[in-house]
This record gives C-alpha cells, structure tokens and sequence, in this order.
C-alpha cells in the first residue's frame, strides 16, 4: 500500500502544469467543454446556453434565429427540442388512437 508515491522530476511548484496526470487533463477536459458548437469559441461565457439535455452549449447569437436573452430555467438545443417534438407528436398519436379505439 503506497498511496503516497512520488512523482519523478516533478518540483511541488510546477508539478500541477508539467506533470501529465489524469488530475490535470481531467481538468483540461472539462473546461474545454464550454465552447458553443455553433462557432468552437469559448468567448461570451456569460451569453454560452448549456443545453439540459445533452450538456451541449451554445451562444445565444449563434442559434437560429439567435435569442436577445439568456432564457432563465431550462434551456435546450435545437437538436433536444427536435427529439422532444418528435416524442410529443408520438404521444399525441397514441392519444388519438386511444380515443379512436375506444369509441
Ligand atoms: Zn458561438
Ligand atoms: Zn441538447
């Protein structure tokens, strides 16, 4: 059991930019996933949508049509909102089969 090990050529310093350990890439990683995927910026955090079904963001001025506003509560990309009209429009028609069979 050495938990403790040390890493070689690594100063306690420069230990957390040089060294390639799966803390410092995790890192990396999750920070690079606020880019709007409409452009890749990152740029205008405060404008970046992120989508609440797949963790998707993009800019508001990049969607089409753009949005003026950043929308409070649940926001979801044009791709989510295709599947949830999809979903809805199946549920409808179960509804009106429903119906037609009953009566
Ligand atoms: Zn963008
Ligand atoms: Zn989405």
């Amino acid at each position: 059991m050495s938990q403790m090990t040390e890493l070689p050529n690594c100063s306690f310093t420069t230990s957390y930019l040089k060294c390639s350990d799966s803390h410092s890439s995790n890192f990396l990683l999750q920070v690079d996933l606020y880019v709007c995927l409409l452009c890749g910026s990152g740029n205008d955090e405060d404008r970046l949508l992120l989508c609440d079904g797949c963790d998707d963001s993009y800019h508001t001025f990049c969607l089409i049509p753009p949005l003026h506003d950043v929308p409070k509560g649940d926001w979801r990309c044009p791709q989510c909102l295709a599947q949830v009209i999809q979903q809805t429009v199946k549920v409808r028609l179960k509804v009106i089969f429903y119906f037609v069979g009953f009566f």
